[in-house]
């Protein structure tokens, strides 16, 4: 006679209440009174793994609001086993955070590195704001205005040193071309006012890029 669950039973009636199996008394489990196999038992009551849909025999690991095998808890892209407290999530599955920035993020134009902050939009592309400087001198363009020569950007300093027209007399970029027949008087004519508001104006006009916070 076997005694389990309280009750007396034939040894060959104790049985899985699911496949029937005999049990034995010392190693069986029990739901609402009724003996089950082990693997019934988990497979009927255990909650089942988001990732390979088997029963979590163990403390299962809760994360994006799903149970899942500690093991079976790892970046959609590179299979590293995740923490349920530093992870990215993208479309319902996990990511470690290099794979989530290399997949996901916008990247900048100029590191060509993922962007995690700020975005700094410019030249129809995406910058981080410190990589975001002239092509030439490397001053970082963010806050001030911008010139722009083949979609590469420049300080207003150096796309005139570069590509604006040489005064004849003395060599320094014209500023700004406004007749082709009489660029050395316009040249002295800025050039007289450059420390009143004919600079300011000309700053003022440039185009300023604009600055964005990602989205997580
Ligand atoms: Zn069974
Ligand atoms: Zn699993
Ligand atoms: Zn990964
Ligand atoms: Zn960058
Ligand atoms: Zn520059
Ligand atoms: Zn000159």
């Amino acid at each position: 006679m076997v005694k389990a669950l309280g009750k007396n039973w034939h040894p060959e009636c104790f049985q899985c209440h699911k496949c029937h199996k005999v049990l034995s008394p010392d190693n069986f489990m029990e739901k609402s009174g009724k003996p089950y196999c082990k693997e019934d038992y988990h497979k009927l009551f255990s909650p089942k793994c988001s990732e390979c849909n088997l029963p979590i025999e163990g403390t299962p690991l809760v994360a994006m609001g799903r149970q899942w095998h500690p093991n079976c808890f790892k970046c959609f892209q590179c299979g590293v086993p995740l923490s349920p407290n530093n992870f990215k999530e993208h479309d319902g599955k996990p990511y470690c955070n290099k794979h989530f920035q290399e997949m996901f993020l916008p990247k900048c134009y100029g590191c060509k590195l993922p962007i995690a902050d700020k975005v700094l939009k410019a030249l129809g592309k995406t910058w981080h704001p410190e990589c975001f400087a002239c092509v030439q001198c490397h001053k970082p363009l963010g806050t001030d205005g911008y010139r722009e020569k083949d979609g590469l950007p420049y300080c207003d300093f150096d796309y005139h040193a570069l590509f604006s027209p040489k005064c004849a007399a003395c060599h320094a970029p014209i500023r700004e071309v406004y007749s082709l027949h009489d660029t050395l008087s316009i040249h002295l004519l800025i050039t007289e006012m450059s420390d009143s508001y004919g600079q300011d104006m000309a700053s003022r006009a440039l185009p300023v890029p604009t600055l964005q916070q990602t989205v997580e």
